[in-house]
C-alpha cells in the first residue's frame, strides 16, 4: 500500500490563501483530499457526520503542518449544507473550493434492494451533492469566482450489477455537474467532476477478496488507486491550472473503462 506521505512531498503551493470545503473528509478520499488541497497552501474546512472522526482528521491535518476546522454536516440536511457554507464564510470570510465528495453504496440486486436503500444513496451522493454546488455557489457569485469539484465514479459510465442506485446517482451527479456549469460560467465558478475507479478506502476494503481480485485484472495499470491520487486530480481542477475548464469529467481509473 503507498502511504499518503510518500505521494504528497512535492504538491506545488497553487491554493495559497484559498479556504476550501470537503465534504464526507472524515476518512477516505475525502481526508485524502483534504490533504493534498492543504499541502498546496488551502485552509480546510472538513465537514462530515461523526465528530470524533473529524477531529482525528483535523489532527492529521495539524500533524502535517496545516490549518483545518472541522463543522458536523450530514449533506442529505438542507440546513446543515447550507450552514456548513455559512460557518465557513464566517470563520474564515471567503470559500473558493467546495469538494462534494460524501457518499454512501447501498449494494444489492434489484430483486432484493429495498426502495430505501435506492433512495438513500440518492440521498446523499446525488441530493448531497446538489446541496452542495447550490449553497457553494450561493457565496461564491459574490466573489466572481470559485471551484467546484463532484466526486463521481466510474460505476456512472460502466454501470455496475448490484449497484443500480449508485450508479444511478453517481450518473446525475455527471449531469449535474455540466449542467451547473453552464448556470454558473459567467459568474466565474467552474464546476467540474472527477470518476475514481477503484481506490483503496474503508468503502472498498469491505469488499471480498474474490471480486476485489477480478477487479484488479481489468485495470490496465494492475493496481487499485491510492486515495491521494484522486486528491492530486481535485487539487488540478480546484486550482488556476485549470482555469478553462468547466463542466469536465476527468476519470482517474488506472486506464480501466477507458
Ligand atoms: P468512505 O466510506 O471511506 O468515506 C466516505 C465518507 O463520507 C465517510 O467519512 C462517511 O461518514 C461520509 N459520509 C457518508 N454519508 C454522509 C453524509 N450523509 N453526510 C456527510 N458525510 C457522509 O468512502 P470513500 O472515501 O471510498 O469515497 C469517497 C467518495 O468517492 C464517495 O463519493 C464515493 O462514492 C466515491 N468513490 C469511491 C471509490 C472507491 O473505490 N473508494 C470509487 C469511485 C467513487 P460515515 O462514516 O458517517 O458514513
Amino acid at each position: 500500500m503507498v502511504s499518503m506521505e510518500s505521494k504528497t512531498p512535492q504538491i506545488p503551493r497553487l491554493l495559497e490563501s484559498r479556504v476550501a470545503v470537503v465534504t464526507g473528509a472524515g476518512r477516505g478520499i475525502g481526508l485524502a483530499i483534504a490533504h493534498v488541497l492543504a499541502a498546496a497552501g488551502a485552509t480546510i474546512v472538513l465537514a462530515d457526520r461523526d465528530e470524533a472522526q473529524l477531529q482525528l482528521a483535523q489532527d492529521s491535518l495539524a500533524a502535517a503542518g496545516a490549518t483545518s476546522s472541522w463543522i458536523r454536516c450530514d449533506v442529505t440536511s438542507e440546513a446543515d449544507v447550507e450552514g456548513l457554507v455559512d460557518r465557513c464564510v464566517e470563520r474564515f470570510d471567503q470559500l473558493d473550493i467546495m469538494v462534494n465528495n460524501a457518499g454512501i453504496t447501498r449494494d444489492a440486486t434489484m430483486r432484493k434492494m429495498s426502495f430505501d436503500d435506492f433512495n438513500a444513496v440518492i440521498g446523499v451522493n446525488l441530493s448531497g451533492a446538489w446541496l452542495g454546488c447550490r449553497a457553494a455557489a450561493r457565496v461564491m457569485r459574490d466573489r466572481g469566482s470559485g471551484s467546484i469539484v463532484n466526486i463521481s465514479s466510474i460505476a456512472a459510465k460502466i454501470g455496475n450489477p448490484g449497484q443500480t442506485n449508485y450508479a444511478a446517482s453517481k450518473a446525475g451527479v455527471i449531469g449535474m455537474t455540466k449542467a451547473a456549469a453552464k448556470e454558473l460560467a459567467h459568474l466565474g465558478i467552474r464546476v467540474n467532476a472527477v470518476q475514481p475507479g477503484l481506490i483503496r478506502t474503508p468503502m472498498t476494503e469491505a469488499m471480498r477478496q474474490d471480486i476485489w481480485d477480478r477487479k484488479l485484472e481489468v485495470i490496465p495499470m494492475r493496481r487499485a488507486g491510492e486515495p491521494v491520487e484522486i486528491g492530486k486530480v481535485v487539487l488540478f481542477l480546484a486550482s488556476d491550472l485549470a482555469s478553462y475548464m468547466t463542466g469536465a469529467v476527468l476519470e482517474v481509473t488506472g486506464g480501466r473503462d477507458m
